[in-house]
């Protein structure tokens, strides 16, 4: 089904019907992105968004260790880590996470982790 459309009594545009709003000045229904800048007086609600999303700064991440099935070497990545995992000891991709077997164990190795 599709859905209903009207046309902005601003800017013409043909708009479906759920993204329309009523006009403040009582010109009727217009688009969202008319009302947007008659709301904010020319900035578009997107510019705002872009304004007010700034990244937060880092926090500290959460280290895991992995260890290389080929040559035994270990070393820790961020938690989240998403890139290529290859060991870089022999650069082979059989490095996998060397996780303790209890998650109270997992836990206190990563907050003993956060000290170094
Ligand atoms: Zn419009
Ligand atoms: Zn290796």
């Amino acid at each position: 089904m599709r859905e209903a459309e009207l046309t902005c009594n601003s800017c013409k545009k043909r708009v479906v019907l759920n993204e329309m709003k009523y006009s403040k000045d009582g010109a009727g229904l217009i688009c969202s992105e008319c009302y947007d800048k008659e709301f904010h007086g020319g900035v578009s609600l997107r510019q705002k968004h872009e304004m007010t999303n700034i990244p937060a700064p880092v926090e500290n991440k959460k280290k895991v260790q992995f260890v290389c099935k080929h040559c035994a070497f270990r070393y820790s990545r961020a938690l989240d880590f998403r890139g290529p995992k290859l060991c870089p000891n022999c650069g082979r991709d059989s490095v996998v996470y060397n996780l303790p077997n209890k998650a109270e164990d997992l836990l206190r190795e990563l907050d003993e982790m956060d000290d170094i």
